[in-house]
């Protein structure tokens, strides 16, 4: 990890160009690289030397934007994937294989929760669902014996609750197991999970880190921290000799700074090959280096819509950590002091006929499914992903059928707040 500030690691880790090379990180667009001998190329597939020998693996586009992400992180190693959805799939089945269990936080992403809920407990892995403000008994009671991993959401897309970090790493490591937090909304900008005890840390690059709505993508990023040879009879994967490696022990070859991030590349992405492009990498790396100076804008803007909206008469509530007197606001002023993410969710006093109304004379605001882009975007879930629910089921999911999200970009504050005062006055 570099001693620069974040603002600096945004524009310049990752990528060091020598005398005479491209200032720009280069796009490797080649599916393999050319090896002299086959000794060479032997020594790479016992991972007894480092390099590239094919992309579905490994490409050095991908890996320098992995570093830098790395870098603004302040993790020891990482790795780009296809998407989200990835990065949160191999960060849990890296270490919880048929058999074992997880303990995750109940207001996660729609996607994630699909992907633990439904499709990896078909693969045999277990789940409880803790409430993020759970009691310290509540937390304690969710372990099992097999437990091998805890997982949360900084800021929960789109609960918008907030994860107490601190007090989930403490349950974590009482039980010898990592804590993943998927960083996506507070982006490192805002919030560094790994200062908070955090072992793993994944991303939807997809959303802030793109930026622009450009790319697919994700992130896994290790802290370094976690001891896995202390709980050896959890991890075998990581702590017994790999045959499809010729008896590596990744925890010994690597140490607990590489272990992780080098199992989940030669095992996973060996067979599973959810590889993000290296054009799209190049793409991620071009909104990286706007981070920074994006992200304050975006929660400026929140934040002046969440005031607005809060003392208007039509509103019956606005959820936004951010915003003095919300819930969540003491944990994201201890976790995020200098802001939370562009996200603000609120509903309407005349109920779901209101929320649909409102939408439909949005002007600058469009609809969509996506977030945190640098153009406003706008979505009722009980009319779009969550159509499919009636009314109390809306609810039990903690989606009232008035809620409306709204990702606030990085326009102007007024002319949002004029696009959200015609739409409400058609209400
Ligand atoms: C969007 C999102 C994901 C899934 O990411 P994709 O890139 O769409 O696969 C995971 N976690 C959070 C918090 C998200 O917002």
């Amino acid at each position: 990890m570099s001693n620069y500030k974040i603002n600096t690691k945004c524009v310049q880790s990752g990528y060091t160009p020598g005398n005479g090379e491209p200032r720009q990180i280069p796009i490797i667009q080649s599916t393999t690289f050319k090896y002299a001998t086959s000794e060479d190329m032997g020594k790479l597939f016992d991972l007894e030397a480092s390099g590239y020998f094919y992309t579905r693996l490994q490409n050095p586009t991908n890996d320098m934007v992995a570093a830098k992400i790395c870098d603004m992180e302040g993790g020891t190693a990482a790795m780009l994937t296809s998407s989200g959805q990835a990065a949160n799939f191999y960060a849990i089945f890296n270490i919880a294989n048929c058999g074992d269990h997880v303990v995750a936080s109940s207001t996660i992403y729609g996607g994630t929760y699909n992907l633990f809920h439904v499709t990896m407990r078909k693969m045999g892995i277990d789940f409880t669902f803790v409430e993020p403000d759970c009691s310290d008994e509540e937390l304690e009671a969710a372990f099992r014996p097999n437990t091998k991993a805890v997982f949360g959401e900084t800021i929960a897309n789109p609960a918008l609750t907030v994860l107490d970090i601190e007090r989930f790493a403490k349950a974590a490591h009482a039980h010898g197991v990592p804590l993943v937090v998927d960083n996506t909304f507070a982006t490192p900008v805002n919030c560094r999970p790994f200062e908070w005890g955090c072992d793993i840390v994944t991303h939807s690059t997809t959303k802030y880190m793109d930026g622009h709505g450009a790319g697919v993508g994700g992130c896994i990023v290790d802290s370094g921290n976690f001891d896995w040879m202390a709980h050896a009879d959890k991890f075998p994967g990581l702590c017994t000799p790999d045959d499809s490696y010729h008896g590596i022990t990744y925890a010994t070859k690597f140490g607990n700074a590489g272990a992780f991030i080098t199992k989940c590349t030669a095992q996973l992405m060996r067979d599973f090959g959810s590889i993000q492009s290296p054009q799209n990498a190049f793409l991620l790396n071009l909104g990286l280096e706007s981070l920074h100076v994006r992200m304050p804008r975006h929660c400026e803007n929140a934040l002046a819509v969440a005031k607005y909206l809060k003392d208007h008469p039509k509103i019956s509530f606005v959820t936004y950590p951010g915003l003095e007197g919300d819930k969540y606001h003491a944990l994201a002023q201890k976790y995020m002091p200098n802001g939370t993410c562009g996200v603000v969710s609120f509903g309407f006093k005349g109920g779901r006929a209101a929320a649909e109304t409102f939408m439909k004379h949005l002007k600058l605001a469009a609809i969509e499914t996506h977030v945190a882009d640098a153009r406003t975007c706008c979505l009722h879930p009980a009319s779009a992903t969550h159509r499919q629910m009636n009314d109390q089921e809306l609810v039990a999911a903690g989606i009232t059928p008035d809620l409306v999200r709204l990702s606030c970009g990085i326009e102007d504050a007024e002319d949002l707040i004029a696009d959200i005062e015609q739409a409400l006055a058609q209400v």
